[in-house]
C-alpha cells in the first residue's frame, strides 16, 4: 500500500528534498532528532527490511552511496553521523516504505 512518502516521490504533498536520482530520494525530516535528520527512501515501494528480495540488493548499495554523498554535501561526512532503519512494532517503525534516517550536525547519545 502506499505510503505518506510514495506521496512526497510523486510530488503529491511538498517534503524539503536534498537530494534525488532515479532510484533513490532524500528529504528532511518533518520531526527532527538531530540538527541534521534526513531521510533516505528508495523509489520502490518496499515496506520493511523483512522484505527486501535478492533482487533488491543493488539499490541498498545505491542508498548509502547517496546517503555519503548527501552527508558530505551537508558537511557532516568528517564528524559523522549515524544512519538507522527501524523495522516493525519493536523497532519503532511508523511508515512502512523503509527508509534511512541519517542523523547528525551534533554528538550524537547512546543508541537505545
Ligand atoms: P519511522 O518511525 O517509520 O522509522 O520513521 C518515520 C519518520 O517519518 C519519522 O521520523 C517522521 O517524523 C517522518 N515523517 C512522517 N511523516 C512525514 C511527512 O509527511 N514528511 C516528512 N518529511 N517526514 C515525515
Amino acid at each position: 500500500m502506499a505510503t505518506i512518502f510514495t506521496k512526497i516521490i510523486n510530488r503529491e504533498i511538498p517534503a524539503n528534498i536534498v537530494y534525488e536520482n532515479e532510484k533513490v530520494i532524500a528529504f528532511k525530516d518533518i520531526n527532527p532528532q538531530a540538527p541534521v535528520h534526513i531521510l533516505v527512501v528508495p523509489k520502490k515501494e518496499i515496506p520493511t527490511i523483512n522484505d527486501i528480495t535478492e533482487e533488491d540488493k543493488e539499490l541498498i548499495g545505491e542508498m548509502y552511496l547517496a546517503i555519503g554523498k548527501i552527508a558530505k554535501e551537508l558537511g557532516i561526512a568528517e564528524e559523522g553521523y549515524r544512519v538507522i532503519t527501524n523495522c516493525n512494532e519493536f523497532g519503532g517503525q511508523e511508515v512502512f516504505h523503509i527508509h534511512f534516517h541519517l542523523l547528525g550536525g551534533k554528538k550524537l547519545g547512546t543508541l537505545v
